[in-house]
């Protein structure tokens, strides 16, 4: 590593992020499109109906960008992350369309989380892996935050990089990964079958289970409590909000992924600093 001062890794690392926020944008919008019509393709086959004369919708990488409204093409100033929105004032040059905001928060959010991280763990391989960790989480949010969905594509290589991490080890050893991998997994899994034999009704998805378990292994069973206690503190505070605001129907479910991803991200971040802070104030320590 160039021996720049850290300031320098910390200013790369959010323009780095900001650039990987505009395609993040992109994994957010296309891959559940993907998905459906991926998952049309199977019911198909099992069903065997000729295949679908639809084309399917557009690659993740190959496609460039385009207005959705108008399907200009974008220009390379337009699609500078974050400037290019603010420029525009938010509206398509061409049609005039609004632009969403999606696309300026999640590269700001990325570019912030990804300079966070680096000031964290400074230029090393633990920032690198911080940075994988980040945006997957940054996407898998996104996508449950529209569809509900948390895609495997996303949540098993998460987990996966979070077991093999441990071989090093990076963060945990590989028992403690491997261990709350599983009881990350079986927590959620477990809850979701008594709140549905209870209730009758499904609280949560399996990707919830899968994305707990990728947590675990990136973090190790002790973070798994504190994860859970955090998202949903997190969530109860957005969803009450929300719903004073009536922006959000009581009866629609919420997506969970969001919550378990910020509260996870919180923790890997500032997890021993959290952790010291309640025992102190609890008197514990
Ligand atoms: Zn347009």
């Amino acid at each position: 590593m160039p021996d720049f001062p850290l300031s320098i890794w910390i200013t790369l690392a959010g323009v780095l992020g900001l650039l990987v926020g505009s395609f993040l944008n992109v994994v957010i919008l296309r891959l559940p499109a993907r998905m459906a019509a991926a998952w049309r393709q199977e019911a198909r086959d099992v069903l065997e109906l000729q295949a679908d004369a639809a084309p399917l919708p557009p690659g993740i990488v190959r496609e460039p960008s385009h207005c959705p409204h108008c399907k200009h093409p974008l220009s390379a100033r337009d699609n500078i992350p974050l400037f290019g929105w603010l420029l525009l004032r938010g509206r398509c040059r061409y049609c005039q369309a609004k632009i969403s905001p999606q696309y300026p928060l999640v590269e700001l959010l990325s570019g912030v989380l990804s300079a966070v991280i680096v000031w964290k763990f400074g230029p090393s391989w633990a920032a690198l892996a911080g940075l994988a960790l980040t945006w997957t989480l940054i996407a898998l949010s996104g996508i449950d935050f529209r569809t509900q969905l948390l895609p495997d594509q996303l949540t098993l290589p998460l987990l996966w990089l979070g077991l093999l991490l441990s071989l090093l080890p990076m963060f945990v050893t590989a028992p403690a990964s491997i261990l709350a991998a599983a009881i990350g997994y079986l927590s959620l899994w477990s809850v979701y079958w008594a709140f549905k034999l209870l209730t009758g009704k499904e609280g949560m998805g399996h990707g919830d289970f899968k994305l707990l378990a990728a947590l675990g292994a990136w973090m190790g069973p002790l973070s798994l409590l504190p994860i859970i206690l955090l998202s949903s503190l997190i969530g109860a505070l957005v969803g009450g909000t929300l719903i004073a605001l009536r922006r959000h129907e009581r009866q629609i479910p919420m997506p969970f992924g969001p919550f378990l991803a910020a509260a996870g991200w919180v923790w890997f971040v500032a997890g021993a600093e959290l952790l010291q802070g309640y025992m102190q104030l609890t008197g514990l320590r």
